[in-house]
């Protein structure tokens, strides 16, 4: 048996009940083979796969915290530390009823590739809980908070481990942890990211994951022989994410007709109204609903079907597993030719696979959303030199990033025989520099 399929099977066995880690380790050794198999023996006596697909440690903590009617709740707390080879741990925290260990680990698994491929000094690391923010009044999401700051304040650090925003944890919450860090450890660090701008948040973290998606789909078109001006997007999710992408999509040229939300989504023919999108998520906190109450243009409905509006382009920004190989189907008919994912593994191995087949350019998201990331990496140095650097100096460097992300990943592929193949170019350009280190630290 080959080595990648020895340490599946391993990974499998050991970590049952978890099947978004193991499709996510199985999607980045599948496509490491070439890389593997060139350095079968020393990789496997250095055991560099048993010992990269197993995270250095991670916590699982009680939560509890009192709610409006004076009841007491309790959710479960995460950290994975996954790996430090090239920097401290780095990565989201996620807040959503799905969440748990399995989800975790996934997600500080693609942290260690997507961190490397940026070329900034950070390792990989996730954490977040299975607290439902949806629905919260202000005071129990900043009692949950503090709570879960409570514990997790005791295994993080400027230098050993940065958290920052993901699902459910914005620049609110993030605002109520660093407070509770603060109280509690008496010190002034970076020890977040997403940071408020008047206590050592960055310019441009806001817009960096969806203006970074833009700038390599951008670069990704370019160097295949398209332009993305004039051209029709659909996005899927209206966070974070999907907010600036759209934002950053209409301003290069490109026309968004779709948004989504976990209800239902939203077909919008003139194109999304970025100011009324704000409006309805960022500042009312509202359901997509009112979008389309207020947009006459605007069709609303229930459910999934974001895909099977036509499009050239398709910016899969909501979740895991969002993007089914029926989907894929319906976007290759509907003459698709680019897909770039800003969340994290939202297209489905199947749905990927067939993409690829039928020569759809593909970014995978831990390329694409590597923006946000490096972002963080920029505020994090913005916080060790006690400076704040312009907007434009940080969507600069964000735009160099994504570009050189883009290069790296085009060359790694075409190195190793698999042009056009991003997914394989990602995990190999990210998982070089990754093994690279671990080797040179010696067994630890
Ligand atoms: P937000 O919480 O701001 O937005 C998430 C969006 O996705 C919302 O519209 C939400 O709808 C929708 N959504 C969430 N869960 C589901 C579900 N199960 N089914 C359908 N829709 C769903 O998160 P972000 O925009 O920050 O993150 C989106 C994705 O991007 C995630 O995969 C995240 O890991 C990834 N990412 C985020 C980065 C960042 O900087 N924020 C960086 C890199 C990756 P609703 O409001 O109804 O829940």
């Amino acid at each position: 048996m080959s080595y990648v399929d020895e340490v599946l099977e391993r990974v499998i066995a050991k970590n049952p009940a978890e099947p978004e880690f193991h499709q996510a380790v199985k999607e980045v050794l599948n496509s490491l083979r070439p890389v593997i198999e060139a350095n079968e023996e020393v990789y496997r006596k250095e055991a560099l796969l048993e010992r990269i697909t197993e995270p250095d440690r991670q916590f699982k903590f009680r939560v509890p915290w009192v709610d409006d009617k004076g009841q007491v709740q309790v959710n479960t707390g995460y950290r994975v530390q996954f790996n430090n080879s090239i920097g401290p741990y780095k990565g989201g925290l996620r807040l959503h009823p799905s969440v748990n260990l399995g989800i975790i680990k996934f997600l500080g698994f693609e942290q260690i590739f997507k961190n490397s491929l940026t070329g900034l000094p950070i390792g990989g690391g996730k954490g977040g809980s299975d607290f439902d923010p949806k629905g919260k009044s202000d005071r129990e999401i900043m009692a949950f908070c503090q709570s879960f700051m409570t514990e997790l304040c005791k295994y993080i650090g400027a230098d050993t481990d940065v958290p920052a925003g993901d699902i459910g944890t914005g620049a609110r919450e993030i605002g109520y942890m660093f407070g509770q860090f603060k109280r509690i450890r008496g010190t002034y660090e970076g020890v977040l990211t997403g940071k408020g701008l008047s206590y050592g948040g960055s310019l441009a973290r806001t817009e960096a994951t969806g203006y970074g998606l833009l700038y390599l789909t951008e670069e990704m078109l370019k160097c295949n022989g398209h332009d993305i001006k004039g051209k029709t997007v659909c996005v899927s999710g209206s966070g974070n994410v999907a907010i600036y992408a759209t934002q950053k999509a209409q301003q290069l040229g490109a026309k968004v007709v779709t948004v989504s939300d976990s209800t239902g989504w939203v077909y919008d023919p003139e194109g999304i109204d970025v100011d009324l999108l704000k409006e309805v998520k960022e500042v009312k906190r509202a359901r997509l609903t009112e979008y389309a109450a207020a947009r006459p243009s605007a069709e609303y409905h229930e459910g999934r079907g974001v895909w099977s509006i036509k499009c050239d382009i398709a910016l899969p920004c909501a979740t895991q597993n969002e993007l089914l190989l029926d989907d894929a189907k319906a976007l290759v008919a509907n003459g698709c030719i680019a897909v770039a994912e800003g969340a994290n593994m939202p297209t489905t191995l199947e749905a990927t696979e067939y993409l690829q087949q039928n020569k759809v350019l593909f970014a995978p998201g831990k390329a694409a959303n590597a923006g946000g990331v490096a972002t963080s990496a920029l505020e994090m140095s913005q916080n060790s030199e006690r400076l704040s650097w312009t907007f434009e100096e940080v969507d600069s460097k964000l735009q160099n990033i994504m570009v050189n992300i883009f290069h790296n990943l085009d060359d790694a592929a075409k190195r190793y025989g698999k042009e056009g193949d991003y997914v394989a170019g990602a995990n190999i350009a990210g998982f070089e520099k990754v093994a690279n280190a671990m080797m040179a630290q010696g067994v630890c």
